[in-house]
């Protein structure tokens, strides 16, 4: 088995920067793309990964897209059916008052592992089969502002080699990569890539897409996971107040200094910040 490249395609900043400077010929071409869908991903990331999957492809890279399951959709059914289901980090707080997060188990569910188990499928390597070690240069976008990611990779198998051209070839950072992006394609805007109901998301995450269809998703989401499933006991928000996203207050302390949003987009919260 030769050796090949794979790029772990999250349809981010650094992931777009890195499949589009292969096809300007700035690195070497990846020989597959995978990206991993959760079901959960925003409309602009959707947008944004069809253009780039039709881009690629017309440069001889092929970008092919792995959904292993809902992220969503299989965490309701859970509560209503008591199906089976991994967690995803929502903040929780129990019957005692005692507030925690709940597990980070979606990112193997419903990324690493379908990526893995597609290179396996791409290799036509049967499931008991060995590859051998290092047969796989595996790609990832992280760039040199976000070192502390690189030890998430310690236990990858060993036929995968986590390689990473942002810091290895290039020595770019995320802005790095915004500066190289607005120069090259100053047409397209790439959207962060995260599931549109991720309890990581910082209060300018929700802002930034407040009253979309996507903000109307989480919104919904949020109120249906409240109680979690009947093993969990516990009540569940999406935002780390622990109170309904639709009513949460997201002005940050430089919002009342400098007034900077208009005021109707925040109406709604003001008047129901203190109530949920
Ligand atoms: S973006 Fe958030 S919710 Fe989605 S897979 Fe990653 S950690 Fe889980």
């Amino acid at each position: 088995m030769g050796k090949f490249t794979v790029l772990s395609l999250g349809a981010g900043v650094q992931s777009t920067t890195i499949l589009l400077m292969a096809i300007k010929g700035q690195l070497p071409k990846p020989d597959i793309a995978i990206f991993a869908d959760t079901g959960a991903e925003s409309q602009a990331t959707y947008t944004h990964l069809a253009w780039l999957t039709k881009l690629a492809g017309e440069n001889s890279i092929p970008v092919i897209t792995v959904k292993h399951g809902d992220l969503m959709d299989d965490y309701l059914n859970a509560i209503e059916l008591g199906t089976r289901f991994v967690t995803i980090p929502v903040h929780c707080v129990d019957k005692n008052g005692k507030k925690g997060m709940l597990r980070r188990q979606c990112t193997g569910e419903y990324k690493i592992l379908p990526i893995r188990r597609e290179i396996r499928r791409w290799l036509c390597v049967k499931p008991h089969e060995r590859i051998p070690a290092g047969a796989i240069d595996f790609w990832v976008g992280i760039s040199t502002d976000e070192l502390r990611r690189l030890n998430g990779f310690r236990n990858d198998p060993k036929w995968l080699k986590p390689t990473f051209p942002l810091i290895q070839i290039k020595s770019m950072s995320r802005q790095d990569c915004l500066n190289w992006l607005a120069y090259h394609y100053s047409e397209i805007i790439v959207p962060r890539s995260s599931c549109v109901v991720c309890p990581f998301h910082s209060d300018m995450e929700w802002r930034d897409i407040y009253g979309t269809q996507d903000w109307e998703t989480a919104v919904q989401y949020d109120d249906l996971i409240r109680t979690g499933t009947k093993s969990q006991r516990t009540q569940l928000y999406l935002h780390g107040s622990l109170k309904r996203l639709a009513i949460t207050d997201l002005r940050t302390p430089e919002d009342f200094g400098q007034l900077v949003l208009p005021s109707f987009k925040f109406e709604k919260h003001n008047l129901f910040a203190n109530i949920g």
